[in-house]
């Protein structure tokens, strides 16, 4: 594994890098908001897997640095409180989600800004650890082996506390260091959202699913 991770938009405008990419965690969520992120960009083919997951990279924010392009950064949300998702303006690459609470340190990186060059995410960050929200899924979702589930989420939640603790969360290139988004988001009206969620419902079947238990439920910040 490499020791930088290259990321970058698919018109390369804007490109940064993610310091110790190994220390990432790998996840595949299959929720409708995630869905409906890839459905605003006009992406579904190219974020989204058969089952309509997306495969995220959880990383702490502070270990991203913005190398060319900030200015093309952007942000939308689809509700008022809802994940901030980052993408860019010049060609719609989705970047990554953050909660909108900065002590919380976390960004969800998509694969998409980063899984080219014919580089796999595999060999850049090792295997899925995590699938969850799979009722949503439009497909069978993967599963999670238990052990490495539970594994994965101790080292994430572990990382986490440690940023809140030793004051780590405060370095987050995506905010300014008052704790604004550093791009005011554009949060979608109630009419957009569920011309988004509608589109989403029309792809699968995900309520007709059983849950799997590999697959838990789990609030979104990924
Ligand atoms: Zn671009
Ligand atoms: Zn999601």
């Amino acid at each position: 594994m490499k020791s930088t991770q290259a990321i970058r938009c698919k018109c390369g405008a804007f490109e940064a890098a993610l310091l110790y990419p190994k220390r990432g965690t790998r996840a595949v969520c299959y929720c409708r908001d995630c869905q409906a992120f890839a459905h605003f960009l006009g992406l579904p083919d190219g974020m989204l897997d058969g089952a309509g997951g997306t495969d995220i990279v959880a990383v702490s924010p502070r270990t991203v640095q913005f190398v060319r392009g900030v200015e093309n950064l952007a942000c939308m949300s689809l509700s008022r409180n809802g994940t901030l998702r980052w993408y860019t303006s010049c060609c719609h690459t989705p970047v990554g989600n953050t909660p909108r609470d900065t002590r919380l340190s976390h960004l969800g990186l998509v694969h998409t800004c980063m899984d080219f060059s014919g580089v796999s995410m595999d060999d850049s960050f090792g295997p899925v650890r995590m699938y969850v929200n799979g009722k949503s899924a439009t497909g069978k979702p993967g599963r999670s082996s238990r052990v490495g589930f539970f594994a994965a989420i101790l080292r994430y939640l572990g990382a986490v506390a440690w940023s809140r603790l030793s004051g780590g969360y405060r370095v987050n290139p995506f905010f300014t260091s008052s704790g604004r988004p550093r791009v005011e988001p554009r949060v979608l009206s109630h009419g957009e959202r569920a011309s988004l969620v509608d589109v989403v419902r029309a792809q699968g079947h995900g309520d007709a699913l059983p849950q799997s238990p590999q697959t838990p439920d789990v609030h979104h910040p990924g």
